[in-house]
């Protein structure tokens, strides 16, 4: 297929500003990136709890890059204004593209996609940050599904360096083309996939948490597969990336896998996540995973 280069010297507009949906663990890296990399964005949430987490998270990676002497306070306090905190679309009819990046089900982001369709210009490019839901099926929610595609960062968003755009049947070759543009401008490297639930990388992630739930299924203890895949090499073992990852997103990222692909990634019995989800155990976001934190 073409190269992210290509797509990109199709982009008719550069990105001058953003939006993004969801003010959690992924909407407050993409708002803290964004700023950082100098497009504008505005941050809407449906909650003040969520918008003052997102703030919160951006404002500890700025001050890290201050006390490390590579940022001066007066250029951090230029990047957090540049991230407009909101609960309401006002400005979103000024933007060129959004980020949808709400909670991982189907139904709420359809109400929240053609929700924002209508506040939205017809230029404006409007990208999902899902993590497994399939690109097509997405857009059935909305009149303009070719302004439409996926845009999937991974976690920590300011540190890992992929960028999966994903191409929906009905995606036009500008929508790839802008959506390319933004993530290269947030210092990122896209590459642009074909749509099926999972994408690329969570096609390969989701067996392998799998393959996880099998063992501890089998009487395998969490840290010591943890300890084993980190002297293999890995930077950290699948209890551990669960917990960053949020088991509530995990959760619901396997049932989307499952139901995807019956056959092959459809358990036969209650996975250890599926259980901790249960029990209000949804990792680092709220303090307790397969490890607690404090
Ligand atoms: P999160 O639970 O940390 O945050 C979700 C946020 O969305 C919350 O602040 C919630 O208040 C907000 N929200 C819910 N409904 C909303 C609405 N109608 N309008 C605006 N905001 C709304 O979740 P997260 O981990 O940031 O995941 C968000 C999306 O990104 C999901 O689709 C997930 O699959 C995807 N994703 C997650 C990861 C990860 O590692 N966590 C990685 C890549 C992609």
């Amino acid at each position: 297929g073409k190269k992210a280069r290509d797509w990109e010297k199709k982009a008719d507009r550069k990105v001058a500003r953003a939006a993004v949906l969801g003010a959690g663990i992924m909407g407050g890296g993409i708002a803290y990136q964004s700023a950082y990399k100098g497009v504008p964005i505005l941050m809407k949430d449906i909650n003040q709890e969520g918008l003052d987490l997102g703030l919160k998270e951006a404002n500890k990676l700025l001050a890290k890059r201050v006390d490390r002497g590579r940022m001066s306070a007066t250029e951090m306090g230029a990047v957090l204004n540049s991230i407009d905190p909101t609960l309401t679309y006002s400005g979103f009819d000024a933007v060129d593209i959004v980020v949808e990046a709400v909670v991982e089900n189907a139904k709420v982001k359809h109400a929240v996609l053609a929700e924002t369709e209508k506040h939205i210009s017809d230029d404006t490019i409007l990208a999902s940050n899902t993590s497994t839901i399939s690109i097509t099926s997405l857009a059935e929610a909305l009149s303009r599904p070719e302004n439409f595609c996926g845009m999937h960062f991974f976690n920590p968003v300011h540190a890992m360096p992929l960028v999966e755009v994903i191409r929906g049947e009905k995606t036009s070759d500008h929508a790839v083309a802008r959506t390319v543009a933004y993530a290269n401008k947030m210092g990122k490297k896209a590459v642009v996939v074909k749509d099926c639930p999972g994408f690329l990388v969570n096609r390969v992630l989701f067996p392998y948490f799998d393959g996880f739930s099998k063992l501890l299924r089998d009487g395998a203890d969490f840290q010591a597969v943890d300890k084993v895949m980190e002297r293999w090499g890995w930077p950290m073992g699948p209890a551990y990336l669960m917990d960053v990852v949020g088991i509530d997103t995990g959760v619901h990222a396997s049932a989307v896998m499952a139901e995807g692909f019956p056959d092959r990634m459809q358990l036969d019995f209650k996975s250890a996540p599926e259980v901790m989800f249960e029990n209000q155990r949804y990792g680092q976001k709220n303090g307790k995973g397969f490890y607690a934190y404090v």
